[in-house]
């Protein structure tokens, strides 16, 4: 998924975050990402302020479906556990 930088209009991608697979397995990796910064190829880091309005709003709802399906898979590990231990 890829958003226009605001300061050259490039293409700007999300921090890659190492350490998420150390975190968490699937659900640290989905939060890093949620909560990751952005980095433009030309400007370098992006702050999500540097943003339009429009956009922010589109970022805020992309995290929060990446948090959403973290702990949908949270509680599917967990349900899984449980049953297992029955
Ligand atoms: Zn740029």
């Amino acid at each position: 998924m890829a958003y226009a930088c605001p300061k050259c209009g490039g293409a700007v991608t999300r921090n890659d975050s190492s350490a998420a697979g150390s975190v968490g397995g699937l659900v640290g990796a989905l939060l890093a990402i949620a909560f990751a910064g952005f980095h433009c190829a030309k400007c370098g880091p992006i702050a999500r302020a540097d943003f339009p309005d429009e956009v922010r709003g589109q970022l805020l709802r992309n995290s929060l479906l990446l948090v959403v399906g973290a702990l949908v898979v949270l509680v599917a590990a967990i349900a899984v556990v449980v049953a297992l231990n029955h």
